[in-house]
This record gives C-alpha cells, sequence and structure tokens, in this order.
C-alpha cells in the first residue's frame, strides 16, 4: 500500500487534465464545458480507486458488470449527487439487479430487455429508470447494439413503457488507431439522434449522446457527445502498471 498516496495524488492530476481537455474541445467546437458529463470508468479498478476519485470530485462512474458493480457499490456506499452508470452488456439474468443498483443504463438494445427492464422496476416499485439506447453503427456480429432494423421493435417497446424512459443514444465504435478515423461514427449517432427528435422520442436539446472514450474522447465532443466514457486516461491501464 506504500505506492498508494502516490497514485492517488496523480488520479487526481489525470482528472483535471481529461477535465481541461474536455473545456478545450467543448470550445473548439462553441459548446459549454458543461453540456459534456465525464463518466469515469472504474471498472477493474477497486473500491479504494473509486473512493480517491469521489474524494478528487468524480460525481459519475461508468462499470461495466453488474456483479463487480454491486460489490463496488456496496463497498465505497451511495452519496448524494453520485451516479452510476453501467456501460456494459446486459444480459436478461442480470437485470433485476442491474435496476437496483444503476442510474443510468447506456447498453439497452432490443425490445425484450426494454420489456423486461419495465416489469422489473413495476416489481421492485421504481418509478423511473433513465436509459440509453446502445446503437451499432458497424454492423459488426461481434459487438453488442442494436441495428437500424432493431430500431423500429425498440421504440415501439419504449412507446408502451411508463418506467422506463429512453434518454438517447449509446455507441461503442470500431477501434482505429487514428482517432480521426473515428468521426463518421460519432457523427451518424449525432444524425440518428437528430432523426429520432425530429419524430417526438426526444425533446429538442434534451438527448444525451454517450460515446468517446479515453483515445477519442476529444472528437466525440466535437461531434456533439453529452457523455464521455473515460477509463484509462484518468486510472491507467487495466490489468497492467498504472499509467504514469
Ligand atoms: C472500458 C470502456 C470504456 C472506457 O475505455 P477507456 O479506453 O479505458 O477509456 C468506455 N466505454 C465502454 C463501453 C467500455 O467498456
Amino acid at each position: 500500500m506504500s505506492e498508494a498516496p502516490d497514485k492517488f495524488e496523480s488520479l487526481r492530476g489525470r482528472l483535471d487534465a481529461v477535465r481541461a481537455r474536455i473545456a478545450e474541445s467543448a470550445h473548439r467546437a462553441g459548446r459549454a464545458p458543461r453540456e459534456v458529463t465525464l463518466i469515469a470508468v472504474s471498472k477493474t479498478h477497486p473500491a479504494p480507486v473509486v473512493r480517491a476519485a469521489l474524494d478528487a470530485g468524480a460525481t459519475d462512474f461508468g462499470e461495466n458488470r453488474v456483479q463487480e458493480a454491486a460489490g463496488k457499490i456496496e463497498e465505497v456506499g451511495r452519496r448524494e449527487g453520485v451516479r452510476w452508470h453501467l456501460i456494459g452488456h446486459l444480459q436478461a439474468n442480470k437485470a433485476r439487479r442491474a435496476v437496483e443498483l444503476f442510474d443510468l443504463i447506456h447498453s439497452v438494445d432490443s425490445a425484450p430487455l426494454v420489456e423486461r427492464l419495465e416489469r422489473l422496476c413495476a416489481e421492485a416499485g421504481r418509478a423511473s429508470l433513465d436509459v440509453l439506447m446502445q446503437i451499432d453503427l458497424a454492423g459488426e456480429a461481434t459487438k453488442s447494439g442494436a441495428r437500424s432494423d432493431d430500431l423500429k421493435s425498440l421504440l415501439e417497446e419504449f412507446g408502451r413503457c411508463a418506467r422506463v424512459r429512453c434518454r438517447g443514444l449509446m455507441t461503442l465504435p470500431p477501434f482505429f488507431d487514428d482517432a480521426g478515423q473515428v468521426r463518421p461514427y460519432f457523427r451518424r449517432l449525432r444524425e440518428l439522434r437528430d432523426q429520432l427528435t425530429a419524430r417526438g422520442l426526444f425533446r429538442d436539446g434534451d438527448a444525451e449522446l454517450s460515446m468517446g472514450m479515453s483515445h477519442d474522447f476529444e472528437v466525440a465532443i466535437e461531434e456533439g457527445a453529452t457523455m464521455v466514457r473515460v477509463g484509462t486516461a484518468l486510472f491507467g491501464a487495466r490489468g497492467g502498471a498504472a499509467a504514469p
């Protein structure tokens, strides 16, 4: 544990640095930095790291796996003004637990999952659950996310929901070494958001766009991201040595 204070000190520095880069990208795009929520992706990092990030001022945390998040949230404890985001694929058999734990689920990609979440909210007495529709823009068979074919049934299902509310879109584009190459995907997600707004799914200017990770969040912000999901740039590499 002797290295811990150092590690946490650099965490504060990295948080400030990422915030500064968010502000710069927002300004470049003529947007206000407060339009962009930084989600600190704490997956694989233990509770003490989350606590340090909280103390350094992080308010939003992203987790990939329901089970891992459950343990961590219990250890860290709920805090006023802190939100937990599920950003990884949600299996049907974990949905009940997810309804108990998360403030926002980014990975909703099928009508049956929406239907299940609505039923589980009713059973748990949860009046509302905000979710994002995860969109697969690349048509990658191995990735989760709704394709254009799935959109109609998803939208119909949301229309039947009283508790589950679709608040925007999320995407996880293919990885490119050159972050500039990912720009068309971010742009397409924004265009889809605008189309769905025109069709009345979202109120004007109201819908979230969850896009951008450590290596490409600046491009995402230029293309309209309202939530960026940043892990490595804040916490260092996962499953390896901490970043310098
Ligand atoms: C892990 C993860 C991130 C964060 O990735 P980094 O490259 O570490 O910033 C963002 N979004 C999703 C869906 C992830 O699984």
